[in-house]
């Protein structure tokens, strides 16, 4: 299998060459055809699997379609700790090298003042840990309304880190008709309890 293949965009095939990669990686080649084709994915995979690319690369090609309303976020990324968080916007930089995207990284530890600024001016891609995520919204300055693609990444350690009722929350905020991808390295009862909830007859992918 090779990148070509895939589906991806022109503008995303290019960035992928320049990371240096040749091939993808079995999350990869598993994941992206289906993210294209707007399927819920349930998505089995370790950080180090290349798991981070397989819902980046396919979510720049889908936001290359449509645009976004009233400067509302069109993809939301929810990540257990500021440091994914913050990978995952390198990532973001690394493979939107030719996309012109507004990405805001919502964390603890940086001003609200940075942060609020940025949504004001609109944003297509946001990257937050769900507490962070929460406490935006409670100031008034965020509608979720616009979110096209949910990821919620590192399902187990949201669990073993007690955001899940924050998620809850967050998934409520957003459309039902979003698209929606859900990662963990684990599935115990309680992760399977989630996904069931939040995706509407995903494939599962297993690395
Ligand atoms: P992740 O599992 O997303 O944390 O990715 C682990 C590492 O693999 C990151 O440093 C990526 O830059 C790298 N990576 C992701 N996809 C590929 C690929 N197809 N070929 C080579 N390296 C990759």
């Amino acid at each position: 299998m090779s990148f070509a293949e895939l589906g991806l965009s022109d503008k995303v095939q290019q960035a992928v060459t320049s990371a240096g990669y040749t091939e993808p990686t079995p999350i990869q080649a598993q994941a992206i055809p289906h993210v294209l084709a707007r399927r819920d994915v349930l998505g089995i995979a370790q950080t180090g699997t290349g798991k981070t690319a397989a819902f980046t690369l396919p979510m720049l090609t889908l936001l290359e379609t449509g645009r976004a309303r009233a400067r509302m976020p069109r993809t939301l990324i929810l990540e257990p700790t500021r440091e994914l968080a913050a990978q995952v916007e390198d990532n973001f930089d690394k493979y939107g090298i030719n996309h012109r995207l507004s990405v805001a990284l919502l964390i603890g530890g940086m001003s609200f003042g940075d942060q609020d600024a940025k949504i004001t001016r609109g944003v297509d891609v946001l990257i937050a840990t769900p507490g962070r995520l929460l406490d935006h919204f409670e100031r008034g300055k965020l509608l979720l309304t616009g979110v096209e693609l949910l990821v919620i990444d590192e399902a187990d350690r949201m669990l073993d880190m007690g955001f899940i009722p924050d998620i809850e929350r967050i998934v409520k905020l957003v459309p039902f008709t979003r698209q929606t991808l859900f990662f963990s390295a684990t599935m115990p009862p309680e992760i399977q309890r989630l996904a069931d909830a939040f995706l509407h007859n995903p494939v599962k992918v297993e690395v």
